[in-house]
This record gives C-alpha cells, structure tokens and sequence, in this order.
C-alpha cells in the first residue's frame, strides 16, 4: 500500500473529504479546532512603534488547507517568520505538534516537520537543483567532520536522499533541470523547487508565503494541484496568499489578520462576506474586485472545467517514493519575476 493511501485512511478518514466541522463552536477569530496542529498564544513583535503581530491565540486545524489573508502589513509574514523560528517575539507561547517550540531554532523547527517557503524564494542560485534538493535532507551523517571520512556510514543515507530528491524533482516537473543551476529556473520553477525542497523532510506541516506571486499563469494549475496534493498526503497546509480566487478555491479555512491582530475565522465563503474582513482588506475601496487579473479569470474558468485535476486522486503521492507521478503541465515560458515589497526583500536578505 502506498503511504498516502495508508495515510488517506487514517483512522477511517479521506482527508480531500472529510467535512466535519473544523471549529469547536462558533466561527470566531481564535476560536478553538477540532485538531489543531499549532496552538498560539499571545504572540506579540513589534518594530519600533508598530505592532506587526499581536495575536491572542490561535488554532490551525490539522489535516486541512488554511489561507492566512489580511492587507498589506497586516503581520501575515512576520506571524510566519515567528512561528518558524525565523524571528524572535517580544512575548508569546505556541506549540506544534503539543510540543512547545516558541525559541526553537529555525532549523530545527523544519526537522521536526514544520517547514515554510517564503515570498521571495530562498533556492541557492549557485548550486544545481539537485544540490539544492540534497541540501533539504534531514539526518544527514556525512555533515560530521568525524563520520566524513568514512563513506560506508553515511553512503546509505546519501542515497535514499538522491532518490528522494529524484522522486520529487519528478514529481514537480523538474528532474530534467536537475543539473541545471537553480539561477537559471523561472520565476515560477523556482516556487517549484522550493516546496519540492521544503518537502525532502517529509513534513505533517507545509507554511507557504505567497506561493503565486510572480507565477506565470501557465504555472498556477499545477502549482495549485500540488498544493492540494499536500493534504490528500496527511500534510496539513498554512498559506499567506493575497488571490483571493486562489483562496476561495483550495482552502479548507481562513484566517484573516489586520493590523497584526486575528480579526475574522471560517470556511473562505462566510469569511469573504464578513463586512468585518471587507473593511479590514479593501478599506475604503468596497468596489474593487481583488480577483480582477486576467490570468485570475482564466484560471477560474479553467479550474471549473477542469477534468483532468490530478488532485486528491489515489497516485497524486508527492512524498510517497512507490506511486507514479501524474502528469503535471510546466512551462517554460514560465518567466515573469517575482514582486516583493522593498522592505520585505531586503528583511530576507538580512537573513540569508
Ligand atoms: P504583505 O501582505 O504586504 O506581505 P504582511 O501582512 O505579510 O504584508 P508583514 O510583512 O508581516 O505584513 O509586516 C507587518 C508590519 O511590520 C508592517 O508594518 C511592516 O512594515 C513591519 N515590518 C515587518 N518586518 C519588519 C522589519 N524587519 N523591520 C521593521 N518593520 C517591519
């Protein structure tokens, strides 16, 4: 039996279908899950006079496809930053997994199955993409200087992490861009390979940080696909996104944060007509359809007409090694560079 068909029947449970209530109760911002994977408790940061995240609590619900959405500034990426140990909280307390790991290293903090990517992708240009993959396995014993030299202990390990990596360049369309280097990918490969990457530790939970900007609409339906793929695997799925047709589209739930604070919870078609969410996102601006682009409305009409969506189908195994990959469309032409905010580019440069 594949791993996601075992981890499909979980306890009796098809995750693609499963429509229990996700909240305990009403649908209220901090309200409390079901089965939460994360639980957040007054995380604060500030930058100077600004409150970036002030967040009484929270539940992300396991198993489910949760959108974090909210204005520009709202705090959306630094909450993530915090989370995942990418950032310090001035105070505040979180678990994953009923492990409290509020001060746990970024690194660590992805071994134990928490893993991100971000706005502005953090794949090493210099190194091949299958270097790139290598670099995102976990338990590697060849890193130690006393172990280095003797191949025999650590040449296994080595192994099955190029045929994972091997798997899942396939899987995501990229394994014939395996040498190449990852400077040379598009915009929107690189996304690609950095939720390949994110995956080389087989995470329970996936954060991803605007995986559309600067995706070629060419690339969206595949993009999307993979992200749905996450959750028929068990994975549970945390995603900053501004598209709101994106959102209306894949997630389970939303979040919605305005000035650093959790204002409205619920499934995405209560969320959207909460006029609480419609004031906090547009403001003065009633009138304005978020989801106007173009590509947007193609991709709506394609996803609707859509038939041959690999999503939640029994071979859609993105981290299983035993199932074939279904055939994912990727463009070439995919070429269109990513918008990221001046502030925000160089807060992930600091970092690098
Ligand atoms: P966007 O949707 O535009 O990405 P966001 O919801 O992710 O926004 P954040 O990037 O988390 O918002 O920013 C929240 C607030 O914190 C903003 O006012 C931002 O300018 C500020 N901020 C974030 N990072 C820093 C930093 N490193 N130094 C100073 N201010 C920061």
């Amino acid at each position: 039996m594949s791993k996601h068909s075992e981890e499909s029947t979980e306890a009796g449970v098809d995750y693609m279908t499963d429509a229990r209530a996700i909240a305990v109760g009403e649908n209220t911002p901090g309200c409390k899950k079901r089965d939460p994977i994360v639980v957040a408790e007054n995380v604060t940061r500030s930058f100077g006079g600004i409150n970036a995240v002030d967040v009484d609590y929270l539940e992300i619900p396991r198993h489910k496809i949760t959108a974090l959405i909210g204005p520009n500034g709202a705090g959306k990426t630094t909450l993530f930053n915090l989370l995942t140990g990418f950032d310090i909280p001035n105070s505040g307390k979180w678990q994953f997994e009923g492990q409290s790991i509020a001060g746990v290293s970024s690194y660590k903090v992805a071994r134990m199955g928490m893993v991100r990517t971000f706005q502005l992708t953090k794949v090493m240009g210099k190194l091949t993409v299958m270097e790139n993959m290598r670099l995102g396995g976990s338990n590697q014993p060849g890193e130690r200087l006393s172990r280095a030299l003797f191949k025999g202990v650590w040449g296994g390990r080595e192994k099955e992490i190029t045929d994972q990596a091997n798997v899942l360049l396939e899987k995501f369309k990229l394994d014939t861009k395996k040498d190449d280097y990852a400077a040379s990918l598009s915009g929107g490969q690189r996304k690609l390979l950095e939720m390949a990457r994110s995956l080389m530790v087989r995470p329970k939970l996936v954060m991803l940080d605007e995986p559309m900007a600067g995706v070629n609409p060419a690339l969206t339906q595949s993009l999307l696909d993979h992200i749905k793929n996450l959750k028929a695997e068990g994975m549970t799925v945390l995603f900053v996104e501004h598209d709101m047709n994106m959102v209306r589209h894949i997630a389970d739930w939303v979040v919605v944060m305005a000035e650093g604070k959790i204002v409205a919870e619920g499934p995405p078609g209560e969320v959207m007509k909460n006029p609480a969410v419609i004031d906090a996102y547009l403001g003065a601006h009633h009138d304005v359809d978020l989801g106007a682009a173009e590509g947007i409305r193609e991709l709506e009409k394609e996803l609707v007409a859509d038939e041959e969506s690999i999503v939640g189908t029994e071979n859609a195994g993105i981290i299983a090694v035993d199932v074939v990959a279904p055939e994912l469309i990727l463009s070439d032409d995919d070429t269109r560079t990513e918008q990221v905010r001046p502030d925000q580019a160089s807060t992930d440069k600091d970092k690098e």
